[in-house]
Order: structure tokens, then sequence, then C-alpha cells
């Protein structure tokens, strides 16, 4: 691609990093960018750049968040013993908005994948493990979805925790959430929930 003007390339480079952009898609939205109101493009650079200085990662669940302790942390009403255990934060927004779910959540921020060169150790999974060392998990749910990658992360973790007095669970094989919510409606996600199986069941089957 020819470019006229080095900072148009440079803006169509930086466009095209972002998942899913190619130099074609990048190249329009970059003039659409130039299209708007110079306040409008601003205020997005803005909004990023805000974003990425002061976000925070919650100290509890490691869930994205503005606090040091995030939102359901922090919330008293929340079950602080009952804790489920998922990838990331579009997980955390899917179950919260089944409402189906009153415990708190561990981020994990991935999943074991060998492929990928991600193991046990690039993930958020030792102050889990820490946390039910010290007796402060009654019960673990486990929503990972099941991709081969989230059931070695389910038993891996299982496998840390099993020595100490933890109800495991998991959700319903099949049902997926965050990433994959689009195919699953939050009252099959809910549901699932709520009828959560002891995880060595799910291990059987
Ligand atoms: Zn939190």
């Amino acid at each position: 691609m020819e470019f006229s003007s080095k900072l148009l390339e440079k803006a169509v480079d930086e466009m095209s990093q972002l998942p899913g952009v190619g130099k074609r898609t990048a190249l329009r939205l970059v003039l659409h960018l130039l299209g708007q109101p110079k306040e409008n493009t601003l205020q997005l650079a803005e909004a990023l750049s805000t974003m990425r200085n002061d976000i925070k990662f919650c100290k509890n669940c490691n869930n994205i968040s503005d606090t040091d302790l995030c939102e359901i942390c922090s919330n008293p009403n929340r079950v602080e013993d009952v804790i489920c255990v998922v990838e990331d934060i579009r997980d955390v927004m899917a179950i919260e908005n089944t409402s189906s779910f009153k415990g708190l959540y561990h981020v994990l921020g991935g999943k074991i994948s060998p492929m990928d060169g991600v193991g046990p150790n690039d993930l958020n999974i030792e102050p889990l493990v820490q946390k039910a060392r010290e007796g402060k998990i009654k019960e673990l749910i486990f929503a990972l979805g099941s991709t081969m990658e989230g059931d070695t992360t389910n038993f891996y973790i299982y496998k840390q925790i099993q020595e100490f007095n933890i109800t495991t669970s998991t959700i319903a094989r099949g049902i997926s959430v965050g990433n994959e919510l689009e195919y699953t409606d939050e009252i099959t996600l809910g549901r699932s929930i709520i009828n959560r199986i002891p995880f060595e069941t799910s291990l059987k089957s």
C-alpha cells in the first residue's frame, strides 16, 4: 500500500495491529476518523490513553477495575467463600448479566495452553491456591468453557486444591461463557450456574 502521507501510514499501521483488522479496514477506519470532527477523534484517543494509564486489576479477584478492589469484591452482599473461576472479564460480565451468581470471581487471565506457550505460571493461579490454603474458599465453581484448554486448566487447579476441604463444581458442559456468549443465552447460562454439577462427575462424563 502506497501512502501519500507518512502520518496517515503510521496511523493505518497502528490500527492494523488490532485483531481482525487488515490494512484495508485500517485505512477505512482511519479515513473515517479523519472525516469526523476533530474533537470526536481526540476524545477517542484520550479515552484509550486514559484507560491504558489508569486501569487497575482488582487485588482480590484480578478483574479489570477502576479501583484497587473491584465493585463486586467490595460489595458486602456477595458471598465471599464461593468463588467462580473464569478466564477474563467477558466471562464475569456474562455471568453477572444472568443475576444468578452471588459469590465472587477469580479471573485467571487466560487458560493453560501449551500450544501457545501458556503455562500455569503465566496465569493468576497461585493466589487462588493461596486462598484455598488459607481456608478462604468453601466452594469453587469452574466456568472456563469446555475446550481442551479449559478442561486442562480446570483439572490443573482441581489438583492443586484437592487436598483442601473445598466443594468443587462446574457449570454444565457445552455452555460457553464470555467470548462465546453469543451462542448462549442468559437464561441457559444462569440455569447452568444454579444447576452446577460436582466437578468429579464432570470428569467421568
Ligand atoms: Zn475483585
